[in-house]
């Protein structure tokens, strides 16, 4: 039914609104971009609230498919956009972290902010300009901590830092804040998460960063100088990453759903321009050449898919191997279809490089999956420490 409802969404909404003018996603001024209509349609269609508890007015998903739910959803936008997807995937990652870790009476007044404003968004700050794979890995020593901190005042807590490429960074209504609070441990036992909303003093969006794809999701950077929040807006302290943790895996998921997203939206174009484009006589399809590309686009979309289905099941039975699994459909997907974005864009001969056809505009969607939540060698690593905590696990400092 999510399935439908999305498609429907993507078809009659979101692939007009993109199709209609290609250099929208290249206007400087980033609040042009998205016409609000499409976050007022995503949330018309119960799209933009998943993750918010129902108590709340949100649409519920049920915890033991949560993950596969969430995948079939993320694909489904990502074949429209996937800044779009983007967008939304982080809402949804915040609703649920909120929903968690926040006191009762908080959760109804940031959650009823978000119900009543379509264009609200949510943002996750974890990266500083020295680096993030340290946090991935992670690399659990002192000296790498976050630069950010945050220390106790009274009631409040006061937080300084940069945090950069942040997904919905520049137009986010609240952000998650990732930040120091003890020096002395390493970062999984002595970073706190804290909720930020966007109208703190202290709070300072500095910059929207021009990416070369996801360009309807705008990464941001944002400053905190003596930002302060009150106690209650901390939602974990000192194990904010492994809290963090209840989103990372479903995190990993939905990078390669929306990877899959992409290729998908590739491949439907592809087909129907190679049995309309004539070279030689005859349809581009009935060249055996063309035809075995296609057959190889299928192949790896269907590989994706199977083995997305896969990683999201054990990431949803809290499956011994989720861990791994998640980090290799991200890694698999990402890589995959790159290379199914080029077949498109050699395929399509010369119109597969203009901006009006839209045909590159998938392989620089596809190429910022390679970075999302950890870059490919990063992941990798995740994937053999998973399989040889003994051995391999150890690389990196102590665990
Ligand atoms: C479009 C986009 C959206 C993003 N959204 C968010 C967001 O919402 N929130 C957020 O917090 N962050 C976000 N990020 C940041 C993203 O998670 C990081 O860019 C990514 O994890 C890599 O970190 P880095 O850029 O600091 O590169 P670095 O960590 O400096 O890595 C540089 C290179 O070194 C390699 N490397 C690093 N450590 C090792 C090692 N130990 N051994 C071998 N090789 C290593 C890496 O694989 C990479 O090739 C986003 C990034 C992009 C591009």
């Amino acid at each position: 039914m999510m399935r439908d409802t999305t498609r429907r969404y993507v078809d009659q909404v979101v692939i007009p609104f993109i199709q209609q003018d290609r250099t929208r996603e290249w206007r400087m001024d980033p609040a042009e971009r998205l016409a609000p209509h499409i976050l007022e349609q995503a949330d018309a269609a119960g799209l933009r609230t998943l993750g918010v508890p129902e108590q709340f007015g949100g649409v519920p998903l049920d915890p033991a498919s949560l993950s596969q739910t969430l995948a079939v959803i993320a694909t489904e936008i990502a074949r429209g956009d996937s800044g779009l997807a983007d967008k939304l995937v982080q809402n949804w990652k915040i609703s649920v972290l909120i929903s968690r870790f926040a006191p009762h009476y908080r959760q109804q007044e940031w959650f009823s902010r978000y119900m009543d404003d379509p264009q609200f968004l949510m943002a996750h700050c974890l990266t500083e300009p020295r680096g993030a794979s340290d946090r991935w890995l992670p690399y659990n020593v002192a000296e790498v901590n976050m630069d950010t901190r945050a220390t106790l005042d009274g009631d409040h807590w006061v937080i300084d830092g940069r945090k950069q490429f942040i997904s919905n960074g520049y137009d986010a209504s609240l952000y998650v804040v990732y930040a120091n609070t003890d020096d002395s441990a390493g970062m999984q036992q002595g970073t706190s998460s804290f909720v930020v909303l966007r109208d703190t003093p202290g709070l300072e969006v500095t910059r929207c960063n021009e990416t070369i794809g996801g360009r309807f999701m705008n990464n941001g950077e944002i400053v905190l100088e003596g930002c302060r929040v009150p106690k209650d807006h901390m939602l974990a302290h000192n194990d904010a990453l492994g809290k963090a943790g209840i989103y990372f895996r479903p995190g990993k998921v939905l990078v390669a759903a929306k990877s899959l997203g992409i290729g998908l939206g590739a491949y439907q174009e592809t087909v129907a321009f190679v049995h309309e484009r004539i070279q030689g006589g005859k349809v581009l399809i009935k060249h055996q050449a063309v035809a075995l590309r296609i057959a190889d686009m299928a192949t790896r979309l269907e590989a994706v898919s199977a083995l997305l289905r896969h990683a999201a099941l054990a990431v949803d039975e809290l499956s011994p191997d989720a861990d791994a699994l998640c980090n290799m459909v991200k890694v698999f997907a990402s890589r995959e279809i790159v290379h199914v974005c080029q077949q498109a864009m050699e395929l399509h001969g010369g119109y597969g490089a203009m901006l009006e056809v839209g045909i590159e505009k998938y392989m620089r969607d596809a190429l910022i999956n390679l970075h999302s939540d950890g870059t490919t060698d990063v992941s990798n690593f995740k994937i053999v420490k998973a399989m040889f905590p003994d051995t391999a696990g150890r690389y990196a400092g102590p665990e």
